[in-house]
């Protein structure tokens, strides 16, 4: 029996001593039938969440309303939500309203894709009322019912539909494509964070690549904010693992604008990570004539992202030197300075030798010192950065 389920059968045998129903569901039983890790147990029962809040030490109330509890066991969290239908959708988000029913089949067939609808057992035996085991030997992403109608009570659905063929490397069903392709519109209404969260699982996987194709084909691309301005034939030959470094292509070519990063709703340390690597990409071009110079304005994290890109888009990231970039990233470790604080004197030092007020000539004095600091021409002690100050001092 495999081991991630330990701490969730605890959960299950506790429910069913009180004589309620509970099966895990969804990923943990997919990921299960076909051998990938587990990641987090979920786990459905007929109890309510007030019961099953009361069954257990620690429990974390996530979404009471909408029947999810967590239950704490050696510190995995473990999601329990009741059996649920959903009613009427009006915004193609979230349901109007949730209902709980005392049907296990009924709470699978609101669920969004078969393989993601299998019940199973503290014991492994498996519920499967929806054929969830025949498409995942199929290889298939299917939705449970009438994919039209799926999309549009839930258009995150097909968003979600496109992250699991990635994530699994599973086709999509031709209805289910079809029909994202007709609704591909709805997405609109769903939240840039949840269709981000989603995109970036998708990128997770290392496995987008091959899947670029039917992502353009769907037709979603187009009403996502930001990722509308995507050009596609750049989209579909580009191999990157990372949708920042992906956006930092589409920038560098001109083809999506940065100052509409915002939209994403991203943290401002990705859209700085994003505007940086857009910086080295062209750095690395013509700016700078040595590489240690390049090597000093960016960390060798940005190095390593920028050449990894370079590297497995040769052919088209061509004008992007990677020779220089590679000498850049060689000699990062033995740069004599990272920062201008590393030199042997600073401003208030400057001055004082100097004996002229302070000014704009000031900072073109301390970047001449780390550019002969960085090429060997000065050594950074005080002595040497003094000397040359005193007979340099012909800065306007
Ligand atoms: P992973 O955790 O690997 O991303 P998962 O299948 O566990 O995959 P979750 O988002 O954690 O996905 O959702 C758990 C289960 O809840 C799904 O397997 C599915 O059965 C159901 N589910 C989640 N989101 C939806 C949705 N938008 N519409 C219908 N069912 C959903
Ligand atoms: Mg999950």
């Amino acid at each position: 029996m495999s081991d991630a389920f330990q701490n969730g059968r605890t959960v299950i045998d506790t429910i069913e001593s009180e004589g309620y129903e509970a099966y895990f569901v969804g990923g943990c039983v997919r990921d299960y039938l076909i051998n990938r890790t587990i990641k987090d147990i979920d786990i459905t029962t007929n109890a309510t969440p007030d019961t099953v809040e009361s069954l257990f030490d620690k429990t974390i109330d996530i979404g009471k309303k909408h029947g999810t509890i967590i239950v704490m066991i050696d510190d995995e969290q473990i999601e329990v939500t009741t059996y649920r239908t959903e009613t009427t959708y009006s915004d193609y988000r979230r349901p109007d309203e949730v209902n709980f029913t005392s049907s296990l089949e009924e709470d699978l067939k609101r669920r969004d894709f078969t393989v993601n609808a299998i019940a199973m057992t503290s014991d492994m035996s498996i519920m499967d009322p929806n054929n969830g085991q025949v498409d995942i030997e199929r290889r298939l992403i299917q939705t449970v019912g009438d994919a039209e109608e799926r999309f549009t009570e839930d258009a995150l659905r097909m968003l979600r539909a496109l992250r699991f063929s990635v994530q699994l490397q599973f086709d999509i069903s031709e209805d289910t494509l079809t029909a994202v392709k007709r609704y591909a519109h709805l997405i609109e209404h769903v939240s840039i964070e949840r269709i981000v969260v989603e995109v970036i699982k998708m990128y997770k996987t290392n496995e987008i690549y091959n899947y670029k194709a039917t992502i353009i084909e769907s037709g979603i691309l187009q009403y996502v904010p930001v990722l509308k301005q995507l050009d596609l034939d750049l989209f579909q030959t580009l191999k990157s693992n990372s949708l920042l470094a992906e956006l930092a292509a589409q920038i560098y070519y001109n083809h999506v604008n940065d100052s509409t990063l915002k939209q994403l709703r991203i943290s401002n340390d990705a859209i700085a990570y994003i505007k940086n690597m857009v910086e080295l990409m062209k750095a690395a071009k013509s700016q700078y004539k040595d590489a240690r110079l390049l090597a000093y304005k960016f960390t060798k994290e940005r190095l390593d992202d920028c050449i990894l890109l370079i590297d497995k888009n040769r052919t088209l990231l061509e004008d992007i030197d990677l020779k220089f970039l590679v000498e850049a990233q060689n000699a990062h470790p033995q740069l004599p300075i990272y920062s201008a604080s590393d030199l042997a004197i600073d401003g208030h030092d400057i001055l004082k030798i100097t004996n002229r007020p302070a000014g704009r000539w000031l900072r073109e004095v301390i970047q001449a010192l780390e550019t002969h600091v960085l090429l060997g021409e000065l050594n950074n002690d005080k002595d040497s950065l003094t000397d040359w100050v005193k007979t340099h001092d012909d800065f306007a």
